[in-house]
């Protein structure tokens, strides 16, 4: 499992360039990035695609070569393989057959964001994307609102904007977060600040929508979790008289809960 760079290619490791020499063949999300990446290089190592739509079928040839003792690297686009990226089937299908799988660990931009976030680093969840669709989004960001741990999202350029929207109704204008753009290339940005300052910053500046981004959030503190608590109490309470959206405005009216994060009452 070789980690490539997120956008400087001074980041791959010595061993890492080593493995993907050395390997029969190279096992690529998109052989034609990969192969750019391995030119550079002076690598010419052959690549075979293994992405989320082929791996199932893949693995268990793959896992064949294996067996008959060939070694083989796999890399995706960028950082990490199997975060928010294909392999975790094949490296399920190759250690039940009790072949060794080894990482060649190296960037990650989850891991690249937050060594540079500020925020809380001791404990952390790393959420992926969010859904793509804003009904989803709002639900899973309501599960999360009484979440104490630092979370980290990945997200696109065409979708940032309406995910800070969704996670400023969910957690409340206050919350801290971080946006990291871009780590490692020519326009990295990192970003902290209220939610609401993130959003108004994004929304200003068309370069900040830019490119490719790591969200980090800080976790909800005691008080936050504790007013959060309250509303979705009081907001069990009137929903038994009211319909949710107004039950919803006035336990958050009472409280100071975000009134997004009350909906999902005693469901998660
Ligand atoms: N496997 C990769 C890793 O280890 O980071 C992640 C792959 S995932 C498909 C791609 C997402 O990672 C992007 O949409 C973005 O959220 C994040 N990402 C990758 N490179 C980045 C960078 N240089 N700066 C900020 N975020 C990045």
């Amino acid at each position: 499992m070789v980690a490539t760079p997120i956008g400087n290619l001074g980041d791959l490791s010595a061993r890492a360039g080593q493995t993907l020499r050395e390997v029969a063949a190279i096992c690529a999300e998109d052989t034609r990035r990969t192969r750019t990446l391995l030119a550079h290089l002076g690598i010419d190592t052959p690549t075979l695609p293994l992405h989320e739509h082929n791996e199932e079928a893949m693995a268990a040839r793959l896992v064949a070569r294996l067996a008959a003792g060939e070694s083989l690297a796999l890399v995706s686009d960028a950082g990490t393989p199997l975060v928010s990226d294909p392999g975790f089937r094949l490296v399920r299908a190759a250690r039940q057959a009790g072949i060794r799988v080894s990482p060649v660990p190296g960037p990650s931009a989850l891991v690249a964001a937050l060594s540079a976030a500020g925020l809380p680093s001791d404990r952390f969840v790393f959420e992926g994307f969010l859904p793509a669709k804003a009904a989803a989004r709002r639900e899973r960001l309501a599960a999360l609102a009484g979440e104490s741990r630092t979370l980290i999202f990945y997200e696109s350029a065409h979708r940032i904007v309406e995910s800070l929207a969704d996670l400023r109704a969910a957690f409340g204008d206050a919350r801290r977060a971080v946006l990291a753009r871009e780590l490692t290339k020519l326009f990295e940005t990192v970003l902290d600040g209220s939610l609401s300052a993130l959003q108004a910053a994004v929304e200003a500046d068309a370069d900040q929508r830019k490119g490719e981004f790591v969200l980090l959030v800080e976790g909800a503190g005691e008080d936050a979790g504790a007013v959060l608590a309250e509303g979705r109490r009081v907001y069990a309470l009137l929903s038994a008289h009211l319909p949710p959206s107004s039950a919803a405005r006035l336990a958050a009216e009472i409280t100071g809960a975000p009134r997004k994060a009350l909906y999902r009452v005693g469901t998660d």
